[in-house]
């Protein structure tokens, strides 16, 4: 059976690195909708041009693109035995599209991440990102010495540009208004859990872990 995982949960509340994680101990691929469109404003294509200043502003991009992107990605042969999404759905409309996209595939697995609202703009604010491979790093601020090279490549990290305070702020109220409202969405199914994201990654890892098990049991054969 295929795991099809979506991690919820506010920008900051570590979605990303367990995901990219999970998905790696599954062997599934982990499909970051901010990834996706981080690289195609990189790349230039018609899609990153018309995205890169609603990025910018923290604000979402249009549900038809969003969905029709990741309407392709699901269609590519990696996906068929399970994915790890992040950061898709973040609207009520995405999420009836989804749906709409898992008729014949296995039922989805919810899992929100949950973190309070000093704690993210704390984690936001002190973080950084490779710009090689986009791996993520704490510890840029106050008290803390920078570290200037990943962990993981040696790229160089700097700070994501809707990293920056006012972005951060206008994300989370967006998060608030916009992508809160798919707890209510997704929580009356079976397959939905909560984690507690506040601790530290190895015991989110776990009970991450524990969560997809026992969600699993709900999903029908
Ligand atoms: P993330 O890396 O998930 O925090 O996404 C970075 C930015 O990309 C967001 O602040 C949005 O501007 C955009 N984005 C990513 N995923 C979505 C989505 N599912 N719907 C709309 N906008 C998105």
């Amino acid at each position: 059976m295929a795991l099809n995982l979506i991690m919820l949960g506010p920008p900051g509340a570590g979605k990303g690195t367990q995901a990219e994680q999970f998905a790696a101990s599954r062997g599934i691929p982990k499909i970051s909708t901010g990834d996706m469109l981080r690289q195609a404003v990189h790349d230039g294509t018609s899609i990153g041009l018309r995205a890169k200043a609603t990025i910018a502003r923290g604000e979402l991009v249009e549900d038809d693109v969003m969905i029709g992107i990741v309407r392709d990605r699901l269609a590519q042969a990696d996906a068929r035995a399970g994915f790890v999404l992040d950061g898709f759905p973040r609207t009520v409309a995405q999420a009836g599209a989804l749906d709409e996209m898992m008729v014949l595939r296995d039922s989805l697995i919810i899992v929100e991440i949950v973190v309070e609202e000093a704690e993210l703009v704390r984690r936001l604010s002190t973080r950084l990102v490779c710009d090689e491979c986009g791996a993520t790093a704490h510890g840029f601020g106050v008290g803390v010495e920078r570290r200037t090279a990943c962990r993981n490549c040696g790229g160089g990290l700097v700070q994501r540009s809707d990293d920056d305070d006012k972005v951060v702020r206008e994300r989370l109220r967006i998060y608030q208004r916009q992508t809160k409202p798919l707890v209510e969405y997704y929580q009356g199914r079976p397959t939905f859990r909560s984690v507690d994201g506040l601790q530290a990654p190895d015991r989110v890892a776990a009970d991450l872990a524990a969560a997809i098990a026992s969600a699993g049991e709900g999903v029908a054969p």
